[in-house]
């Protein structure tokens, strides 16, 4: 029998509106806080910062369902609806009776899931009348996006990039400037949180936390300018939420449903999006989908982390966010899966995992580089090296199916591919890539540093 690899949505079921998991969980997030009044902020306290449909979507915990403009959908259809694809290939190679769908957001144009959100930030942007917009980005994955986003919506945008990826991946900074984008390594001395730390340590490498302070600090000083986020925040998951909207109505497609939900974790926003549609179902309907979370073991906030209040930059500019955190002082090792190394987890997500509804593991680089070529060889597309954390977790739960002999059916989120990020697989080929391990001590000495900040 002929074996349908390949399911497509037509574009009239796009999704109209964008999930807001806030609205039915269990437990609410506990509410971000001022640094210095400690009082919950609201909406208005972030208007100097986010253009204002942003900041009201990052407060909403009512509404279930935020309506998508007519302009984000219209630019998501460059790209979207992105298929869903039964991994036949892999689940030969490994041998297993479990049904392996992974969810490809790398057909996106610049290669990954984070146009989802960037689209709706540049929109909301522009719709306020802000001109200019800055950000950071670690791999250049998220910069990437919003040099597209905000050249589709006529913003002009500089963008911080951790210094270590802009010189592992030049690639991705001609790709920024190509769509128009002002490119910066961080830390720069263009400003006070970076000279800061370039005074203190001339040798950083950067990190996302330090690039964060940096473009929040450029958009606090520069007029008609908002500062944009390519992860972590409520209203950027919720974004994201486009991927499992679609592959809920494609697993239907394909006569199946979920028995595990996987994506890769650096701040939450590709977990987010492909699980919260599903995990809508557990919690309203009784339906029993582990959702998973795939995490690098040398950034391990999830597994390892603790569940306090931090601020989401290295300078402290940021609310404090409920969050489980390593640190915002934790100086991630130089791994290529650049866009997971942050030190933090979302509120929403923290709070599921807080509440037992999903579940974290973690992953060693070159566990995670294995099951990228593996994939690569098997279903043809190179992964980038953050998604190949989702791929190793998925072949995990794949062999686990096979030692009990259980039919299980996985999904995945292919977050991006890795084809600006062949300088990382050369290296994992050429055996010169290592295992970063992080001890307990090392994990407890940093968050007793935080502790001393934030009492
Ligand atoms: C940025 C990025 C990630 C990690 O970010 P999340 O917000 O956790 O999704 C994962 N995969 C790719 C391809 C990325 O670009």
């Amino acid at each position: 029998m002929e074996k349908t690899k390949k399911f497509l949505l037509p574009e009239n079921e796009l999704p109209t509106k964008w999930y807001n998991i806030m609205a039915d969980m269990p437990t609410k997030p506990m509410p971000m806080l001022h640094p210095g009044t400690r009082q919950p902020i609201t909406a208005e306290d972030l208007y100097p910062l986010f253009a204002k449909g942003l900041a009201d979507q990052e407060m909403n915990s009512t509404d279930a369902w935020i309506e998508i403009p007519e302009e984000v959908r219209e630019k998501y259809k460059i790209y979207r609806p992105t298929p869903l694809v039964r991994a036949y290939n892999l689940e030969k190679a490994l041998d297993t009776p479990a049904h392996i769908y992974f969810k490809n957001e790398s057909v996106s144009p610049v290669g990954s899931h984070k146009l989802n959100s960037a689209l709706a930030q540049a929109y909301y942007c522009k719709e306020a009348g802000v001109t200019n917009v800055t950000t950071e980005t670690g791999a250049g994955q998220w910069g990437t996006a919003m040099a597209f986003a905000s050249k589709a919506f006529g913003l002009e945008l500089a963008v911080y990039m951790v210094k270590i990826s802009y010189e592992q991946k030049p690639y991705r900074r001609s790709l920024m400037q190509t769509w128009g984008a002002q490119v910066i390594p961080s830390p720069s001395m263009s400003t006070k949180a970076g000279r800061k730390i370039i005074t203190e340590h001339p040798n950083y490498q950067g990190s996302l936390g330090t690039a964060i302070s940096e473009a929040i600090e450029l958009a606090m000083s520069t007029p008609n300018c908002k500062y944009t986020l390519g992860s972590v925040l409520n209203h950027v998951s919720m974004h994201q939420t486009v991927i499992g909207l679609e592959a809920e109505k494609q697993m239907e497609m394909a006569g199946e449903y979920p028995d595990v939900v996987i994506g890769c974790f650096g701040g939450g926003s590709n977990f987010s999006g492909i699980s919260f549609p599903f995990l809508r179902h557990n919690i309203k309907d009784g339906k029993k989908t582990r959702f998973i979370s795939a995490e690098p073991a040398s950034c391990p906030k999830l597994t390892r982390g603790v569940f306090q209040y931090d601020f989401g930059d290295e300078a402290g500019y940021t609310p404090l966010i409920p969050m489980y955190t390593l640190g915002h002082n934790f100086a991630p090792a130089n791994i290529h899966a650049g866009g997971l190394r942050y030190h933090g987890a979302g509120t929403i997500v923290s709070q599921l995992m807080k509440d037992n509804l999903m579940e974290a593991v973690d992953i060693k680089q070159l566990d995670s580089f294995k099951a990228g070529v593996l994939f690569a060889q098997t279903e043809g597309i190179v992964p980038a090296p953050e998604s190949a954390h989702a791929i190793a977790a998925a072949i995990n739960e794949a062999l686990k199916a096979k030692e009990e002999g259980t039919k299980k059916t996985i999904l995945f989120n292919l977050s991006g591919h890795g084809l600006v990020d062949m300088t990382a697989y050369d290296q994992y080929l050429a055996g010169d890539l290592v295992n970063y391990s992080l001890t307990d001590e090392d994990i407890a000495a940093n968050i007793a540093e935080l502790e001393k900040i934030i009492k």
